[in-house]
């Protein structure tokens, strides 16, 4: 069997994406490997097509037991035999597990890293011989990583005591060359190939919109995706709570995930979301990590998360089977205060030292700005997150928010100077200083309890411009401190200052102009429709079979069939198991277990349409 045939008869893919084949290669030829490469880029076939061609059995190390429960799921599948070993187990599912391993009845074995001093696993190694050692996560070796796990340093030592050793890949998503490095020496890698693709994920569109009513904006965003699976990212828990409540007020089929849930629940929620018996997650940061659940349609950052490594991790959770997917982050200046008061915190913490404190503080306020400027900054979405990490990167990639906008020429010179008017009275008037969010609130004439304690109703700039929106001059003032013309305090309640270009500009009565996207939502509409659209009904229709098919086996239903199979089978209608078997993600197992099932319904559909 050639690696190609495994493909297609298996995976029911045609052809081998970057860097796949190169690997396979190298691990059957008895090598060892190092993949650098992005999620849904296809590492699992890596190792799972060698582990057909080899003889004995291959063992997957991976930290992630949600994550191994699926994969083996999907394997079975696909009629692969294959099992996990983990501590979500029993002792006595252990032994079996193990027994049937040593008669040598799986290909593949996954095992959590601290399985592997187990002496069970002694006993395989004498019976069965392990021709491939596949280490999932493998950043979780280097101290340097986030993820660092000391049980991975035992994979080594694992390697030493086979009678044989196997051929080594090495696998991660996530690895500077620092991290690789030291993948490479942990692991003991002997002249791996190095495969390492980059960062970019181009199925995924990114955009940054900043809505006047983020409620109102998601609420029909939503409503503009019936069906899909989408994670809603919310900067605290009662922005979780409050989301996820409208959405349910709405109809719509959501659950939340944060800290302050007891574990039964967040654990049930999870598996809601995962099972699409609630496809829509809404969630502080603390959901996503070890969750695989690859047909996630969107992500939509309610808040702005802390820095472009969270926001990309994140994000990134869209779009792993390899689907187009959506990651739209909903930007406004109340995020940046946000997360400039859990940078203020810092000082907080007594297990600090003073010098621990600023070095920590001015660190987050750095990724804090690369942040914003990833919000407010014109050019291109993609360019920017890639160019963070370290890429090269051309000036547009033609797939997100900015690259798709037209810009105009706004002129703001009105509004701009008058608010600088305001600036500099409270300078003259108020010593201390007002922050941002003050002064919007009086020159808009907010009659907070705030403002009144402290008599700022009293101003004669209070409500001096009532008719501007407090979004609208949120905007204008971000302008005005990008151009210069006013600064901000540093320190831990940053004020507000006329500078003395922005006092030049307003005594000379200069005008201001700034860039200002023009909606062009249709550009991507057009790209969409260019390829032959599947016919929603009828991708319904075999979504409802799916979901029997998947409850029936107790299985997730993405591990059944991924959303782009099944716009596949709507837009190629096969009508009998040999069509079926062309579809994109159709393996010859999944043909003769399912094939039945979706032909029926594309026949079914086809003789509705003829009525
Ligand atoms: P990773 O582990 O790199 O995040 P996975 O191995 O989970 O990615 O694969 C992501 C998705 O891409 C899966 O749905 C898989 O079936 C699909 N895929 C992988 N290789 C190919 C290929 N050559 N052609 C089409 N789809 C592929
Ligand atoms: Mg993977």
């Amino acid at each position: 069997m050639t690696p190609e045939s495994l493909l297609r008869q298996y995976y029911g893919h045609s052809s081998f994406r970057p860097g796949q084949k190169t690997i396979i290669d190298k691990l059957v030829g008895g090598g060892d490997a190092l993949a650098v490469m992005p999620t849904g880029a296809g590492k699992s076939l890596c190792y799972q097509i060698p582990a057909l061609m080899l003889p004995g059995v291959t063992i997957v190390i991976s930290p992630l037991i949600s994550l191994m429960k699926d994969q083996v799921s999907s394997l079975i599948q696909m009629g692969i035999p294959a099992a996990y070993i983990n501590s979500s187990l029993t002792a006595r599912q252990v032994q079996t597990a193990m027994q049937r391993a040593c008669e040598g009845r799986y290909r593949i074995i996954y095992i959590a890293p601290e399985r592997l001093e187990n002496e069970s696993l002694d006993t395989l190694v004498r019976h069965v011989p392990i021709s491939l050692l596949a280490v999932d996560e493998a950043h979780c070796v280097s101290q340097w990583g986030q993820d660092f796990r000391p049980s991975y340093l035992k994979i080594r030592e694992f390697i030493k005591k086979l009678p044989v050793r196997p051929a080594v890949g090495a696998f991660t998503a996530t690895a500077t060359g620092l991290v690789q490095e030291d993948i490479v020496k942990l692991l003991e890698l002997d002249q791996p190939c190095r495969v390492i693709t980059g960062f970019d994920r181009v199925n995924l569109y990114f955009d940054v919109v900043s809505p006047s009513d983020k409620l109102a904006y998601t609420l029909n965003f939503i409503q503009r995706r019936k069906n899909q699976s989408g994670i809603i990212y919310c900067g605290t828990r009662k922005t979780v709570e409050n989301v996820c409540q409208a959405l349910q007020q709405q109809g719509l089929p959501a659950t939340r995930y944060h800290a302050g849930l007891d574990e039964a629940e967040r654990h049930s929620n999870q598996d809601d979301f995962v099972f699409d018996r609630t496809p829509i997650m809404v969630a502080t940061n603390a959901f996503g990590m070890g969750i695989d659940k690859s047909n996630v349609n969107y992500v939509l950052h309610y808040n702005m998360p802390k820095d472009l490594e969270s926001y990309y991790q994140e994000a990134g959770r869209a779009g792993r089977d390899g689907e187009k997917a959506d990651c739209i982050l909903l930007f406004s200046q109340q995020d940046v205060a946000l997360q400039k008061f859990f940078i203020a915190k810092i000082y907080e913490n007594q297990t600090l030292s003073d010098e621990e404190k600023e070095r920590l503080s001015a660190l987050e306020t750095r990724r804090l700005e690369a942040m914003v400027n990833y919000c407010v900054s014109e050019d291109c979405l993609r360019g920017q997150i890639l160019r963070y990490f370290g890429e090269e990167y051309g000036d547009r990639c033609g797939n997100c928010g900015r690259c798709n906008a037209t810009y105009r020429q706004e002129d703001i010179t009105k509004l701009a100077h008058s608010f600088m008017a305001c600036v500099a009275h409270i300078e003259r008037n108020m010593p201390y200083g007002l922050g941002l969010m003050s002064i919007i609130s009086i020159v808009t004439g907010k009659n907070s309890a705030e403002i009144q304690s402290r008599r700022l109703n009293d101003s004669i700039i209070f409500g001096a411009m009532r008719s501007a929106s407090p979004e609208k001059l949120r905007s204008i003032a971000e302008t005005l401190l990008n151009k210069g013309y006013l600064a901000r305090s540093e320190g831990r309640y940053p004020t507000i200052h006329l500078t003395d270009e922005g006092r030049r500009n307003l005594v000379s009565n200069s005008r201001i102009t700034r860039r200002a996207i023009e909606k062009k939502p249709s550009a991507r509409a057009r790209k969409r429709a260019s390829y032959s659209a599947p016919n929603e009904r009828l991708v319904q229709k075999l979504r409802d079979v799916r979901l029997q098919l998947a409850q029936k086996a107790h299985v997730p239903a993405f591990i059944i069939f991924s959303d782009a199979a099944l716009k596949d089978i709507a837009v190629r209608r096969p009508m009998d198991v040999s069509e079926f078997l062309e579809c994109t993600g159709v393996g010859e197992r999944k043909a003769a277990l399912y094939g039945r099932a979706f032909v029926g319904a594309v026949r079914e559909f086809i003789e509705s349409e003829k009525a």
